[in-house]
């Protein structure tokens, strides 16, 4: 499902992505997701992780409920529990950012919508437009792409093809955080400063 959320949300949660990338001692991707979500009080618990026989129960509910991972909050800290071991490494990445934009954009129960915004921040987190926007052409190669941002193929595609659409800001109302992003970004690959 799609949804219009307007450009204050849009913002809203671009900021809130560019602001942890920000924070880090490298702005470049791709990102050690799990360092992030400690930043933020949150375990990443990988069930390849656990031993065999606590994977079961996880294990059950990804199957029923067809997913890749889920955010289990109790009174001392927030867990994703993701499954890396049916998923492939770039999935597992995405998904990954996918629940810290949850717990972030303080998702309190499933909806269409809250899995829109979610994967929202998740494409701003891994793939900050901060920094794409500063790829060349032969840049938006997919292979590139997916190797550069640590992400799938096909995820690399929809980068690529939102980019060439020109599916992002206008270059006159770039948000704030966008585009001290983009500056440190440029200054790195200028040399100016190291990373
Ligand atoms: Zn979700």
């Amino acid at each position: 499902m799609k949804f219009d959320l307007g450009d204050g949300r849009y913002r809203e949660i671009e900021d809130r992505a560019n602001a942890i990338i920000l924070d880090l001692d490298s702005i470049l991707p791709p990102y050690n997701l799990e360092k992030i979500a400690e930043k933020l009080g949150i375990k990443v618990i990988k069930l390849s992780s656990l031993p065999v026989e606590k994977r079961k129960p996880f294990g059950r509910y990804f199957l029923c409920e067809e997913n890749d991972a889920f955010v289990a909050i109790d009174e001392n800290c927030k867990k994703v529990i993701v499954d890396d071991i049916t998923r492939p490494p770039a999935r597992v990445y995405f998904t990954i950012a996918h629940e810290i934009g949850h717990v972030v954009l303080g998702h309190l129960e499933h909806s269409e919508l809250a899995e829109f915004e979610a994967n929202i921040f998740a494409r701003c987190l891994v793939a900050p437009y901060g920094i794409i926007r500063n790829f060349s052409e032969n840049e938006f190669d997919v292979e590139f792409l997916s190797e550069r941002l640590g992400i799938s193929a096909k995820a690399a595609m929809h980068c690529r093809g939102r980019s060439l659409a020109r599916l992002w800001w206008h270059d006159d109302d770039i948000p704030e955080s966008t585009q001290e992003l983009s500056d440190r970004y440029l200054n790195i690959r200028k040399g100016v400063v190291c990373d």
